[in-house]
């Protein structure tokens, strides 16, 4: 009767809206196309109907922990012994001792109180800032943090003060004004993954302690490889008694599995169990992603070998692109932007390295400013010094035909 062709005419309705919708991104060429893997991520991929041999550049996969042997033994170990999963949140029956062995270890690792695991860093930075601040406090965000940061902070009901980019005279200038709230807290990412660069933290942490503010960064690029011990950029700028919160991620450089966390003092990480409602409202992370990520932390904390490796990779990537010619952003970062400006030229040179074997993607507006297109390549410690050079010579071939040198 009526009700059925009231609710065909609605599904029809939104079909053609959804349609709509989707021919203005491809107009507007924003487009995201997904390339399909055919094998386990790493430095040498497959890629589905056909591309073997493929090395990967575009992987946040920093210390070549995604496919490490230990931590796949350690996956498979936990799924044995502990299930495939919880069937339920952390505090109706969904706590087992692993999990509880994870949080202890992330705290550890940082040299922090305590920590409280997330399904991903996106909920952890969804949930901190609601449960955390009031309408009485106030907290000041870089402009260019991560999305899960800034819809984070849409969700509390605090006091928002957004300054420019890693701007120490703006961001002094929002805490001055921020003086009459009660609780100031600043977020920053550590290193900010479009450009490769390092959030100041020494200065940050000093406009902190002079107007009486918390620090909390987000980690998510740091973790594992960042730092003589691969603490993160707190460790690598001096600041880790400095920095109250960090959130980071399981998914990067730690295995690469999934799964996120605020690690920082006990009371915090009490009230997050009680308040924070991604934590409280959403599965147990399942015991083969904790398997993964807690021998990743093991081999970390083991021994630093892997992190310097990772870093005098970097440095070789680096060197000869700028000595190639090129410009890349940043600095002493994995995260190596190679700036071209014209989307366009972005593009079909990410296409042509890919004809050579070279898996790199071009980024231009609207996830960058116009007119900064670039490729980003990302480094990772499984990377070969072969596989350096040969990115850096299909780069010279491609930059030359293309006119980018
Ligand atoms: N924060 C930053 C800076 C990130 O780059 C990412 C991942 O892209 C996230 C948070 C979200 O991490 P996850 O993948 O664990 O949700």
């Amino acid at each position: 009767g009526a009700p059925r062709a009231a609710s065909v005419a609605a599904a029809a309705q939104l079909r053609r809206r959804l349609e709509s919708e989707l021919e203005d991104i491809r107009g507007a060429g924003t487009w995201k196309s997904e390339r399909v893997i055919a094998s386990r991520q790493g430095p040498h991929i497959r890629l589905a109907g056909g591309g073997a041999g493929i090395i990967n550049f575009c992987a946040n996969n920093y210390l070549g922990l995604s496919s490490h042997p230990e931590v796949i033994r350690a996956a498979v170990e936990a799924l044995e012994k502990f299930g495939a999963g919880l069937s339920s949140v952390r505090f109706i029956c969904g706590t087992q001792s692993i999990h509880k062995d994870l949080e202890e270890k992330i705290a550890r690792f940082h040299q922090r109180e305590d920590a409280i695991l997330y399904a991903s860093c996106f909920d952890a930075n969804a949930g901190i800032f609601e449960a955390l601040l009031t309408p009485e406090d106030a907290v000041l965000s870089d402009e260019l943090n991560h999305a899960s940061i800034i819809d984070g902070i849409r969700l509390c009901k605090a006091n928002k003060y957004r300054y420019k980019h890693m701007d120490m005279q703006d961001l002094e200038a929002k805490l001055k004004e921020a003086q009459k709230h009660r609780l100031r807290l600043v977020a920053t990412d550590g290193a900010f993954s479009m450009d490769g660069d390092i959030a100041p933290l020494r200065e940050i942490c000093q406009l902190a302690q002079k107007y009486d503010a918390l620090v909390f960064i987000d980690e998510c690029h740091a973790t594992g490889f960042l730092g003589p011990n691969g603490r993160g950029t707190d460790e690598l700028l001096g600041v880790m008694d400095k920095v109250t919160i960090i959130n980071s991620t399981l998914g990067k450089a730690l295995g690469g599995a999934a799964g996120g966390y605020t690690t920082g003092p006990t009371p915090l990480i009490d009230l997050l169990r009680q308040r924070s409602r991604p934590y409280l409202f959403s599965n147990s992370l399942p015991p083969a992603v904790v398997g993964c990520a807690s021998k990743a932390l093991d081999l970390l904390m083991e021994s630093n070998a892997i992190a310097q490796s990772m870093a005098a990779k970097t440095q070789r990537f680096r060197s000869k692109m700028t000595a190639a010619g090129f410009t890349i952003s940043g600095k002493d970062h994995p995260i190596c932007p190679v700036m071209l400006g014209d989307a366009r030229l972005a593009s079909v040179m990410a296409e042509d390295m890919l004809n050579r074997g070279i898996y790199v993607i071009g980024f231009s507006y609207p996830v960058v400013p116009k007119g900064k297109a670039r490729i980003r390549v990302q480094i990772s410690a499984v990377h070969s010094d072969e596989d350096i050079d040969r990115c850096v010579e299909a780069f010279t071939e491609v930059g030359r035909k293309h006119g980018a040198l």
